[in-house]
């Protein structure tokens, strides 16, 4: 590759980041870092009534929290700023008047009920009303006004459009990085709205000059951009400039693999669709998040990367220097790729097991002060190391070894009623009595004592081991028992002991 790889991310802040646009934006990431290129955000928010507060920053800190941060954008200004097309205004409209001067484009001045007329008129016709060459002549535009005509509305401030003038029968010929050579036939497409009145441009003209004036080098979005390619591309040629090269990506699919994962399938089939917790500024509603739900990033890019692309290997586990490495975009294919709630635990137990227990440790103790429940880090980095192969959050290890931090204050009654007979507290009473002569409170002697207690006894097992888990952890759970009475010490575990012994004696 010659010239400078040059890449964009250009979401609308319109609400939340959908996943499907974190992996937009990881497919740039990752071209970009390949190429040693730029990474550029974007922020393409022209239609000032679908803004949305809080959604340009959410998309900062979702591309931040993923560990794919741009290069340039809005707060990290380089040489082709503003980064928000807001604060790019002022220079479009010469380049839609550029494209009327060279007979590209043309003023409209159709009012919306004209339009609608059209439209409706054409629907009982069992027709659809598409305004381009066919009709154009007729139609109140300046390529069918006289000059008086056009320069009297112009001076009277009528509002206009200016549409760009498809030809009518060419056949394009335009190249995508994934899709290939694809063929293009011009007569059904419409002309359309490039520039308002109001001075607004519309996302066609606003993306293409900032395209070119930002020295983009690839275009990598979401096939449901396809459609607007083979305007993209003659509005290039209209302007008499290099088109950038094009990757459409594949839609992401539900699970079920029929229709595209939309923003609302998250709260119906109960997996996050978006990368951080969003909650709405105007219903509050809160819509689930991948960072809140206890997912890593690396998970989640993980799970991305696929979605989409694969390395022609077996390999699945790809941190993100390593996807940097190995991705080609020629690899990404053009079917939906079908999204798999599962698959993403799976990678999230992956990289929960890869990771340092102390970095666990911290997230733990997160969760503990939360909880007002104070340990010192040396304690709770042994509880990971206890629970850390069970789990897939870290969630999970105060779940399922809450015990390490609290005494139960319920036990489970089905495993009571199994557990706990009338001759359990005499016997739990003998067995305090032993813990209490063990100077060393350490697992393994521990278990020699009681191991040697119970044979002497001549009981079973179960009636001793049983109970004695009940009181300590409140359930028939976690992991080995005389490793939790080291870990909570001598005096809580007699304590707990004497606890259920009260309450189920
Ligand atoms: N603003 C468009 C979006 O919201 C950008 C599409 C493109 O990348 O050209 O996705």
């Amino acid at each position: 590759m010659s010239a400078k790889v040059r890449v964009r991310f250009a979401p609308s802040p319109t609400g939340p980041l959908h996943i499907g646009g974190v992996r937009t934006a990881l497919y740039n990431y990752l071209f970009a870092k390949k190429h040693k290129g730029d990474f550029v955000l974007r922020i393409e928010d022209t239609d000032q009534n679908r803004y949305v507060e809080g959604a340009e920053d959410y998309i900062i800190e979702s591309l931040n929290w993923c560990g794919i941060p741009f290069d340039e954008g809005p707060g990290k200004e380089g040489d082709y700023g503003p980064y928000r097309q807001s604060e790019r205004k002022e220079m479009y409209r010469k380049y839609a008047e550029e494209l009327i001067k060279t007979d590209n484009a043309y003023y409209a001045f159709d009012t919306a009920e004209e339009l609608d007329a059209h439209r409706k008129d054409h629907e009982e016709k069992g027709k659809t009303f598409i305004y381009n060459w066919h009709n154009r002549q007729k139609l109140k535009n300046s390529l069918a006004l006289s000059e008086d005509e056009i320069r009297d509305k112009l001076d009277a401030d009528e509002d206009y459009v200016i549409r760009f003038k498809s030809p009518a029968d060419e056949n394009l010929h335009i190249k995508d990085e994934i899709r290939g050579n694809m063929d293009i036939d011009t007569s059904t497409l419409d002309d359309k709205v490039l520039f308002k009145s109001d001075g607004m441009p519309t996302y066609h003209l606003a993306n293409i000059v900032d395209d070119h004036l930002m020295e983009i080098s690839h275009v990598i979005r979401g096939e449901e951009w396809l459609p607007s390619l083979a305007l993209h591309f003659m509005l290039y040629r209209a302007f008499g400039w290099d088109a950038p090269k094009f990757a459409h990506l594949p839609l992401i699919l539900k699970p079920q693999g029929k229709g595209k994962l939309s923003k609302r399938d998250g709260d119906k089939l109960g997996f996050p669709v978006f990368p951080l917790e969003w909650k709405d500024p105007n219903s509050g509603d809160i819509s689930a998040g991948y960072r809140e739900d206890g997912y890593f990033p690396e998970a989640v890019t993980n799970m991305l990367a696929f979605l989409g692309w694969n390395p022609g290997t077996e390999q699945e586990f790809f941190k993100l220097n390593k996807l940097v490495e190995a991705f080609e975009i020629s690899r990404v294919h053009k079917g939906g790729a079908k999204f798999d709630p599962e698959k993403t635990k799976w990678f999230q137990q992956h990289y929960m097991h890869e990771a340092d227990d102390k970095i666990i440790a911290e997230k733990l103790e997160k969760i503990l002060q939360l909880k007002e429940i104070e340990a010192s880090s040396d304690y709770v980095l042994e509880v990971v190391k206890l629970m850390k192969e069970r789990a897939v959050f870290v969630n999970d290890i105060w779940e399922q070894g809450y015990f390490f931090f609290v005494a139960p204050t319920s036990y489970d009654p089905k495993n009571v009623k199994k557990a706990w007979k009338e001759d359990t507290s005499n016997l739990m009473q003998e067995l305090i009595k032993v813990l209490k002569e063990q100077e060393n409170f350490k697992a393994e002697g521990l278990q020699a004592k009681v191991k040697a207690w119970i044979q002497d006894k001549e009981v079973g097992f179960g009636k001793v081991m049983q109970p004695f888990r009940l009181a300590l952890v409140g359930a028939m759970q976690g992991p080995d028992l005389y490793e939790i009475a080291e870990m909570i010490g001598k005096q809580e575990t007699i304590s707990r002991l004497e606890n259920a012994i009260k309450t189920l004696g």
